[in-house]
C-alpha cells in the first residue's frame, strides 16, 4: 500500500517513507492511496492484542517484512511496557456502557499506545532508507507527550531524542517524570518561557536550513514524533478491534452487531483511528466525539462550520485544549472520496480567514456516523463524582468528558447498542481535579501533587500506577535550563560534541 498527500493527491510514498517524513512537502498529511479493503465475516481478525496488531499493521505497512512487523509489535506491546496482559483492558460500567482503559503503558496515558510503537516503526523505516543517518527527534511538550515520547524512544538504536518543556508550564509530576528519565539517548531541557516560546524554538530549528545542513553533514536527520505522523495513527486502530473481540467473547455481542464508541477528542487522532477501523469493516453504529469547553469540534460536527476564531480556555482536561484538530483533515479527505482540491481550499481558508464551511453532502456523510457534544468543567467534575458514587469507578477528567457527553447522547435517542467510552488517562495523572471532584471541596488545594496521589489512594482505594508511585524515589538526571534563543546552539553542541 502506498500513501499520498491530502492536499495534492501527489507525493506518492511507501509506508516507511510516510513514517520517516511525517508531513507531506505540500503541507498535507499522508493517507493510504486506496481505502483499505474491509474485512468480511470470513477473514475478520481475531487473536491476542499482539496478533491483532500484527494483522492490522500488515494491512498498512506494505514495504515492511512480516518479521519486521513482528519485531515492532513485540517491542511495543509486552508486559514490560504495559502493566496489563490485555494491553487495553475493558471494564464494565453498566449493562450498556464499558470503559476501555488506554492508560496501562509506561506513563499512564493513552499516547503510550502509539508512542511505544512509533520509535520501532521509525527505526525499521530508517534502515530501509540508505542514508545511514542517526534520527534526532525534537519534541516541544506542554506535558504528557514529552514523557510518553521519552519512554518510547529511550534506548532505541539509531535514534536520539531531545524533549523541551516550558520551565513553568508543566505540572510538578510531569516535570519530575521528564527530569528523572533514564536512557542513554535522551535529552531533557527546560526552556525559560511558556509552551509557545518552546514550540516556536523547536519549529525554528526545523525550518533553519543552516542548522539542518550542519547536522546533516555531521550524520543526523531531524524528525518529529507529532500526532500527524501515520505511525502514530496506525497503532490506535488496533484497540477498536480488540474491544470488539472482547465484547464478543464476553457474549455481550453477536457477530456483526454494531457498537458505539465515545472518544474524548483533542487533535482528532484517537477518533480518526476509530473511523479507519470502521472503514476496515468493524461494525460501528456511532462514533461520538466528546469535546470540552473548547468545543470547536462539536460545533463543526453539528453545523459543518469549522471556526477557530475564539478564545482558547484552559480546561480541567488540558490534553483536549486545542483549536485546530490537525487529523480532521484526513477524515475530510475520506468523506470527500479523496478530493485534494476541496481539502486544500478548506485548509487554506482556515489559514487565511480562521474558518471554513464544508458542503452539504460532506456534512451529511459526516453526521451519518459521527455525533458530538461537549462538557464544561463543572459538568466534568460532577461526572467524576457521579461515576465514582454510582459505580465505584474512578475516572480522570478527560474520560469524564466522554461519559458526560455519552449521557447527553443517550438522553436524546433510543440507542441500546453496547457503548465503549475510551479512557485516555489514569485518574492519578490528574489528581488535583479528581480529588476536588471526589471530596467536593478545595480542602487539599495546598498539597503537592505527590501528596495528592497518596490522598487520592486513601480516599478511593484505586491502585496507583507503578510509574507514578515510584516517582518520589527517582533521582533527577536532567537539570539544564536554557533560553529559547539558545536552543539551536545547545542542540548542535549536544549532538556534535559528544
Ligand atoms: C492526547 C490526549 C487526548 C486527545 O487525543 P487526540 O488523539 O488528540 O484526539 C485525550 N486525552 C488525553 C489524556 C490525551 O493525552
Amino acid at each position: 500500500m502506498h500513501y499520498y498527500s491530502t492536499r495534492s493527491g501527489r507525493n506518492h510514498v511507501t509506508a516507511s517513507e510516510a513514517v520517516l517524513k511525517g508531513l507531506a512537502p505540500d503541507g498535507g498529511l499522508f493517507v493510504p492511496e486506496e481505502t483499505p479493503q474491509a474485512y468480511t465475516e470470513t477473514d475478520f481478525p481475531s487473536g491476542s492484542y499482539q496478533e491483532l496488531a500484527y494483522e492490522i499493521f500488515s494491512r498498512f505497512l506494505g514495504d515492511f517484512s512480516s518479521s519486521q512487523i513482528q519485531q515492532v509489535v513485540r517491542a511495543a506491546y509486552n508486559l514490560e511496557t504495559f502493566d496489563h496482559p490485555a494491553v487495553t483492558p475493558l471494564v464494565r460500567l453498566t449493562d450498556q456502557v464499558y470503559i476501555l482503559e488506554l492508560w496501562h503503558g509506561p506513563t499512564s496515558a493513552f499516547k503510550d499506545i502509539a508512542l511505544q510503537a512509533l520509535p520501532h516503526l521509525l527505526n525499521t523505516a530508517a534502515q530501509k532508507s540508505d542514508d545511514n543517518k542517526e534520527i534526532v527527534i525534537l519534541t516541544a511538550t506542554s506535558g504528557d507527550t514529552g514523557k510518553s515520547a521519552l519512554e518510547g524512544f529511550r534506548d532505541v538504536p539509531g535514534i536520539t531524542i531531545a524533549v523541551y518543556f516550558p520551565e513553568k508550564g508543566v505540572s510538578e509530576i510531569q516535570k519530575l517524570q521528564m527530569t528523572t528519565q533514564e536512557g542513554s539517548n535522551v535529552h531533557v531541557i527546560a526552556v525559560r518561557g511558556n509552551f509557545d516560546d518552546t514550540q516556536t524554538g523547536v519549529k525554528q530549528i526545523f525550518s533553519n536550513p543552516a542548522i539542518n545542513r550542519e547536522l546533516e553533514e555531521a550524520g543526523f536527520r531531524l524528525s518529529s514524533a507529532n500526532s500527524i505522523n501515520w505511525g502514530r495513527l496506525l497503532p490506535q486502530i488496533v484497540y477498536y478491534f480488540s474491544t470488539y473481540q472482547e465484547l464478543l467473547s464476553r457474549g455481550r455481542l453477536k457477530k456483526g452487531e454494531p457498537v458505539n464508541f465515545v472518544v474524548p477528542t483533542g487533535n482528532f487522532g484517537n477518533i480518526l483511528a476509530g473511523y479507519y477501523a470502521y472503514l476496515l469493516g468493524l461494525p460501528v453504529n456511532r462514533l461520538i466525539c466528546a469535546a470540552n469547553r473548547n468545543n470547536v469540534l462539536s460545533d463543526f460536527i453539528n453545523s459543518g462550520i469549522y471556526d477557530k476564531r475564539r478564545t482558547l480556555y484552559n480546561s480541567l482536561s488540558p490534553s483536549m485544549d486545542i483549536l485546530v484538530s490537525s487529523n480532521l483533515e484526513r477524515l475530510l479527505f475520506e468523506l470527500t472520496d479523496h478530493d485534494p482540491e476541496r481539502i486544500s481550499s478548506w485548509m487554506n481558508q482556515l489559514n487565511e480567514s480562521g474558518y471554513y464551511k464544508i458542503d452539504r453532502e460532506t456534512l451529511s456523510r459526516l453526521q451519518q456516523l459521527f455525533w458530538s457534544d461537549y462538557a464544561d468543567d463543572d459538568e466534568t467534575l460532577a461526572t467524576v463524582a457521579k461515576t465514582h458514587r454510582e459505580s465505584g469507578y474512578l475516572v480522570d477528567p478527560h474520560t469524564a468528558v466522554g461519559i458526560n457527553v455519552l449521557d447527553k447522547y443517550l438522553a436524546g435517542v433510543n440507542d441500546r447498542h453496547p457503548t465503549v467510552v475510551l479512557s485516555t488517562a489514569s485518574p492519578y495523572k490528574f489528581t488535583g481535579s479528581t480529588i476536588k471532584a471526589i471530596v467536593g471541596s478545595n480542602r487539599y488545594k495546598q498539597c503537592s501533587e505527590l501528596e495528592l496521589i497518596k490522598i487520592l489512594e486513601r480516599e478511593t482505594g484505586a491502585p496507583v500506577p507503578e510509574n507514578l508511585a515510584e516517582l518520589e524515589q527517582k533521582p533527577v538526571l536532567h537539570r539544564q535550563t536554557i533560553n529559547p534563543d539558545e536552543m539551536p546552539d545547545q542542540l548542535q553542541s549536544m549532538l556534535i560534541s559528544r
